[in-house]
């Protein structure tokens, strides 16, 4: 009997994962495996909002396996020493898993092919299950990854994408291998409130409803706070309960304007996915070198603490950091906006801003959030590295009748666009009639600070 292992890590689903059907093509017995190691939630993972949500993805990969035959196998400990154990255990002689990006991802596949190969198994990392272009396979001559969005879209654009998968029909499992519980969402404590459902199902269910409602639209309303009407398919992409590759097909088989602008999106995920696998010291060292000085101290502490607590007196960073808290996730133009009042109004180090994010985003991820933070923050990709987002003029923009501000930010629930936007204009009694913060800082004082660190005259 041949006995092949598939190593799940970022990539819960059933539907197109080349590692699963590999191995149940190429052998007789597949034992799916999880584990649960300690050293993950040491590298960072341990944020009870992800945590709950790999809960749910667990429990719905356990579903779908079982549906064709199969289970999921969850083991804890060092992911080396448990696979090493099973495939002994089970005489397996293949290991399937999806290739990762991160400097612990890789450090643990070069771990555990030299642990296998002297045991006589073989490792076999699959490329294109996590994104949909393989890091590294589109590169501009003379360097190891793009470092510009726009040729790297231009590339990536023209690549061939393979075709999606089906989840294979039937899976036979070996007999008598033990599995701890699955872990369930009740496990978790701490998480936020409104924290989507997790699982592969899910996701499905919300690609399908938001392609067919939503993405005919997309390009003029992905920046519409209030509309809210992003696909927040993130956490699902984030844990590979959803293929990349079966989104880009899905939203190009309809096409228009809007699946464009959609999939461009996907594009910078892939972006930031192939910096990181060329850089993985990114994840925590400027990408490009110090643009100055970072505020410190207990003025800067205490700035900091009124950002992640949404209290800045900027009503739509507060509205924006409210939400993060509330529901484990935030809108695309709310983290923009948000990262660079930290990064760039208040000169805050961006590590602190994605450390923050990465405690709460049900999406937080090395790749996207490290990256993105940079990005904002003038020390990564972005070719204008000294933009600074006006907060007062973001939200006039992407919340013109201040819906959004409203929604979460009730101490204002009573003012009207443009007053909601910029309490601090109202006076007397109008300015008494609502407990809510003054501004941190003063724009234009802020700006004139921020373009000294960067000595910009
Ligand atoms: P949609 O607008 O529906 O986009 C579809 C998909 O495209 C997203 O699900 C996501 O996978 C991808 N995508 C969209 N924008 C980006 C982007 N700028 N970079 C990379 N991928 C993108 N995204 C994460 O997945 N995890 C993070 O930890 C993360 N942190 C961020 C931190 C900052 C400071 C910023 C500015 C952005 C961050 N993003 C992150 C990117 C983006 O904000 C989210 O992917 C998006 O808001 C998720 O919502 P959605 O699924 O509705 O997006």
């Amino acid at each position: 009997m041949t006995v092949s292992i598939v190593l799940y890590t970022s990539d819960l689903r059933v539907h197109d994962h080349p590692p699963l059907r590999a191995a149940a093509e190429g052998a007789e017995e597949v034992l799916p495996v999880f584990v649960r190691d300690p050293a993950v939630d040491k590298a960072g993972f341990a944020a009870p909002n992800r945590l709950a949500f790999l809960a749910d993805c667990l429990a719905d990969l356990d579903r779908g396996l079982r549906e064709r035959g199969g289970r999921l196998v969850v083991a804890e400990g060092d992911t080396v020493a448990e696979v090493r154990a099973l495939a002994r255990r089970t005489g397996a002689d293949e290991v399937h898993m999806a290739a990762g990006v991160t400097a612990f991802a890789r450090a643990r596949e070069a771990r555990l092919r030299r642990a296998l190969e002297a045991d006589g198994c073989r490792l076999y990392v699959h490329d294109g299950v996590v994104t949909v272009v393989p890091p590294g396979e589109v590169l501009p001559k003379g360097s190891d990854h793009f470092a510009v969005f726009t040729p790297y879209y231009r590339r990536w654009s023209a690549e061939p994408v393979r075709a999606a998968l089906a989840a294979p029909r039937v899976l036979h499992v070996p007999r008598d291998v033990r599995s701890a519980r699955v872990p369930r969402r009740s496990d978790v404590a701490d998480v936020s409130p409104a924290l989507l459902a997790g699982g592969e199902s899910e996701g499905r269910k919300r690609l399908g409803s938001w392609l067919t409602d939503h993405l005919a639209t997309y390009e003029e309303r992905h920046d519409d706070l209030a509309g809210d009407v992003t696909s927040r398919l993130s956490p699902y992409l984030h844990f590979g309960a959803l293929s990349a590759t079966e989104v880009v097909h899905r939203a190009r088989k309809r096409g228009g304007a809007g699946a464009d602008a959609f999939v461009r999106q996907l594009c910078w995920r892939d972006f930031h996915h192939q910096v990181l696998a060329a850089r993985p010291g990114s994840a925590t060292d400027d990408y490009r070198s110090r643009p100055g000085e970072w505020r410190r101290g207990a003025d800067a502490e205490a700035d900091l603490a009124a950002w992640r607590e949404g209290r800045t007196g900027y009503p739509v960073v507060d509205a924006a950091m409210r939400q993060l808290a509330h529901e484990g996730w935030m809108h695309n133009r709310g983290r923009l906006l948000t990262a660079s009042f930290l990064a760039k109004t208040l000169c805050v180090d961006w590590r602190e801003g994605a450390r923050h994010f990465l405690g709460l985003l049900v999406d937080g991820d090395i790749a996207n959030n490290q990256l993105n933070w940079q990005w904002v923050a003038g020390t990564g990709t972005d070719t204008r590295p000294n933009r600074v987002l006006n907060p007062v003029a973001q939200a006039k923009r992407y919340d013109p009748d201040g819906s959004y501000v409203r929604r979460w930010v009730p101490e204002l629930a009573g003012l009207d666009a443009p007053a909601v936007h910029e309490p601090w204009r109202l006076t007397g009694l109008d300015r008494a009639a609502f407990d809510y913060p003054d501004p941190l800082v003063d724009l234009s004082e802020a700006l004139a600070r921020f373009r000294q660190t960067r000595g910009i005259d």
